[in-house]
C-alpha cells in the first residue's frame, strides 16, 4: 500500500481525511499545524495526538522530507542556490534572494520540463516527474530552516512549468496561503509560465490573486514558436486575451518576462512589435539578459540594447524593469546546477 502524502493535503482535505479514518475533524486541523506552522516531519513525535493515533498515522501516511544535497552562498550578496534530494533520490533547484522587503524564494515544480524552450536548461532531459504540494512546501520551509528566515514572497519560476502540474500547484498555494500554516499572503506568490492559455483560464477562475507572469520572449509569433515549442500550441494573441481576463478576474497585474537575446528578439522592430501586443494590457515588463547555455547558440544582448529596451517601452509608458541578477557570481541558468550534479548520485 502507497502511503498518503499528508503534508500534500490542504486543511480541508486533511479535516475529511482524519473523518474518513474514523477520527474527529480537529485532528485535521492539528495535523496542518503541526506540517506547515511548526513545520514538523515526523509523525511519532506529534505529542498533542494519542500514541494510538501517531501509530495510526505512520502506518497510513507519510510527510514528505528533503535534504539540502548543495547550498552555492554568493560572495556578492546573501543569494543562496540549492539542490534538494528527493526521496526518490530526484534532485531539484531552488533559491533564496533578499530584498530590501524581505525574502524570496525561487521554487520548482517539476522535476525537468517538458516544455522544450530553446534557451532554457531546465527542459534539455525533459520531464521526469511533476512535484507534490508538499515538495513545494518543502522547499520553502528547508530554506526557512537552513537559513534561519521568514520567506515572503514565493515565485514558481524554478524548473518546470507550473500549469504543466496544474493540480498540485493550484494545492501548493492553498496551503502555503493558509493563515493556520505558513500564512502567506495570494498577492506575494507569482506563478510564471511559457503561456498554456487553458489553464490560464482556469486559474482566473479559481479566484486567487496571485500574480501571473508570461514568459512571451517575443512579439513575433513565428520567431516565439522557434524559441519555445509552446508557441505552436498558442498564439501570442490568444495569449494576451487570457491575460486581460486573468486581470478582469483578479485586478493583478500582469508581468511580462522578457528575455533578450542577441539577434532574436532585441531589435526596433520587436520593440514597435511588443508596445503593440501589450497596448491595453495593464502590465509590467521584465526584461531578463539572456544566461548562456552550451545547447543553445546564442548570446544576451548588448547593454545598450537592453538600455534601449527598456527605454523605449517606458516612453510608450510601458513599466519596464531589468531584472536585477542576484547571485550573480552562483548565476548558472535555471536547472544548470542540477544538471551538473545529477549525474553524482544516479
Ligand atoms: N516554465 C515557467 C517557469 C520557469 S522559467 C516559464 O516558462 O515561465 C522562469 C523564467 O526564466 C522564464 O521566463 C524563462 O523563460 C526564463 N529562462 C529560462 N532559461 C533562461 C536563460 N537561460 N536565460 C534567461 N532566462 C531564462
Amino acid at each position: 500500500m502507497t502511503k498518503i502524502e499528508l503534508n500534500s493535503l490542504t486543511l480541508e482535505e486533511l479535516e475529511k481525511y482524519m473523518f474518513i479514518i474514523g477520527e474527529k475533524k480537529y485532528r485535521g486541523e492539528q495535523l496542518f499545524r503541526y506540517i506547515h506552522d511548526n513545520q514538523g516531519n515526523e509523525i511519532l513525535d506529534i505529542t498533542v495526538f494519542s500514541k494510538g493515533l501517531r501509530d495510526k498515522l505512520e502506518r497510513l501516511g507519510k510527510i514528505s522530507q528533503m535534504e539540502v544535497f548543495k547550498r552555492f552562498d554568493s560572495k556578492l550578496d546573501s543569494t543562496k542556490k540549492y539542490l534538494f534530494l528527493l526521496e526518490d533520490n530526484n534532485i531539484i533547484e531552488g533559491v533564496a534572494m533578499e530584498y530590501e522587503h524581505g525574502w524570496t524564494a525561487c521554487i520548482s515544480t517539476q522535476v525537468g520540463c517538458r516544455m522544450g524552450c530553446a534557451f532554457c536548461a531546465s527542459t534539455k532531459e525533459g520531464l521526469v516527474r511533476n512535484l507534490s504540494a508538499g515538495e513545494m512546501a518543502n522547499q520553502i520551509y528547508t530554506m526557512e530552516k537552513d537559513l534561519n528566515i521568514r520567506i515572503n514572497n514565493i515565485v514558481l519560476m524554478g524548473s518546470g512549468e507550473p500549469l504543466d502540474n496544474y493540480e498540485n500547484i493550484l494545492k501548493f498555494i492553498k496551503i502555503i496561503h493558509d493563515e493556520k500554516g505558513h500564512n502567506t499572503s495570494y498577492r506575494n506568490i507569482t506563478l510564471s509560465t511559457c503561456g498554456i492559455v487553458p489553464k490560464i483560464y482556469a486559474l482566473a477562475d479559481e479566484g486567487l490573486p496571485i500574480t501571473l507572469s508570461i514568459s512571451l520572449h517575443s512579439p513575433f509569433d513565428e520567431i516565439r514558436k522557434k524559441i519555445m515549442p509552446i508557441g505552436s500550441k498558442y498564439t501570442i494573441e490568444n495569449i494576451i486575451k487570457a491575460c486581460k481576463y486573468y486581470h478582469d478576474r483578479t485586478s493583478r497585474r500582469i508581468t511580462i518576462e522578457y528575455t533578450l537575446i542577441e539577434g532574436v528578439n532585441d531589435s526596433l522592430e520587436d520593440i514597435n512589435q511588443l508596445k503593440e501586443v501589450l497596448h491595453n494590457l495593464n502590465c509590467h515588463v521584465n526584461l531578463i539578459p539572456l544566461n548562456p547555455i552550451k545547447e543553445f547558440d546564442k548570446v544576451r544582448s548588448s547593454n545598450s540594447n537592453i538600455n534601449r529596451f527598456k527605454r523605449e517601452l517606458n516612453k510608450s509608458n510601458i513599466s519596464t524593469t531589468i531584472r536585477k541578477e542576484m547571485g550573480g557570481d552562483i548565476n548558472a541558468a535555471c536547472g544548470q546546477l542540477r544538471r551538473r550534479y545529477t549525474g553524482d548520485i544516479r
